[in-house]
């Protein structure tokens, strides 16, 4: 199954179990920026909810919000029993400490999974591992690289798949060409999370039974490009646009609903 087809099948079950439910779950997102890629993430939160049924509001404060009264608006959602899950759209206003937001997120409603104590994934890791599993691929015993180390993507993919048993390779901007030939070679699993369009391409030797999942989105006056070359000559490769973006806003839901039932029972 395509990644549309899945992420519509599972919108769709969700929108059953949520039709059958007397009480709507509810997401709260604060936004606190003025950034345009913001504004377009949260519209398609937004638009998802309603899609599914959920009750997705958006608090949006003025980007010149103190830490101080941004912590008090989090407290507030976090004791407000009809909130189920709370998020903060990031990239954060200067004078607020990235970390601290985190931290004051109650790690029962923390949907993103940014919180250290919270059971939640973080949404594109998830989605991904997600959609893999419902595609078949085996992930025990086999070769996986990751390529990228952020907090949000590369970090939290490698430990998704170490934990489903896979043997994991992490690399970044200070790995060598000639260990990126001599992993990727052999990779099984290559999750390309880099933020450069096309980083991933025909000069690298895959193996033919590989499965490419691309994170990445590069937009330019063409459109909007993934961190892999298309058509790698692999098994199963996710597209950009229309790919990975999708199980991310997937997991969001799936999370959502999680913290509703454990808020809830
Ligand atoms: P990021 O924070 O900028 O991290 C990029 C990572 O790539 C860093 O770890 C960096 O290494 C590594 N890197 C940079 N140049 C490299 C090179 N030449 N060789 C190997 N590694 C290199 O980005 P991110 O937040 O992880 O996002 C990555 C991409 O995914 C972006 O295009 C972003 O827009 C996209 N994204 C998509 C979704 C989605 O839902 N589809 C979600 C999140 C992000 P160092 O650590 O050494 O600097």
């Amino acid at each position: 199954m395509n990644i549309k087809e899945y992420v519509q099948l599972r919108k769709e079950q969700l929108k059953k179990e949520i039709a059958s439910l007397d009480v709507k779950p509810t997401l709260i997102i604060i936004q606190v920026n003025a950034d345009p890629a913001s504004d377009a993430y949260v519209r398609g939160k937004l638009k998802d909810g309603a899609e599914v049924g959920a009750n997705v509001i958006l608090d949006k404060q003025a980007p010149s919000i103190s830490e101080t009264d941004l912590i008090k608006l989090i407290e507030k959602y976090n004791h407000d029993p009809h909130v189920h899950g709370l998020i903060v759209q990031m990239p954060l206003p200067k004078q607020i400490n990235e970390s601290h937001i985190k931290l004051a997120v109650n790690p029962v409603k923390d949907v993103d999974g940014f919180h250290p104590l919270t059971h939640f994934k973080p949404c594109t890791p998830k989605g991904i591992i997600d959609y893999l599993k419902a595609e078949g691929v085996i992930f025990q015993g086999k070769s996986a690289v990751v390529i990228g180390r952020s907090n949000i993507v590369g970090k939290p993919m490698q430990q998704l798949l170490l934990a489903e048993n896979a043997t994991v390779t992490q690399m970044h901007s200070k790995t060598t060409r000639e260990d990126m030939d001599l992993f990727l070679s052999h990779a099984d699993i290559i999750v390309v999370a880099v933020g450069r369009k096309h980083f991933l391409n025909h000069s690298f030797k895959l193996k033919p039974s590989a499965v490419v999942v691309d994170v990445g989105i590069n937009r330019d006056e063409a459109g909007l490009h993934g961190d892999a070359e298309p058509n790698l000559a692999v098994k199963l490769q996710t597209p950009v646009p229309g790919g990975v973006g999708l199980l991310t806003r997937l997991s969001l839901l799936v999370n959502l609903m999680e913290a509703y039932h454990g808020i809830q029972n």
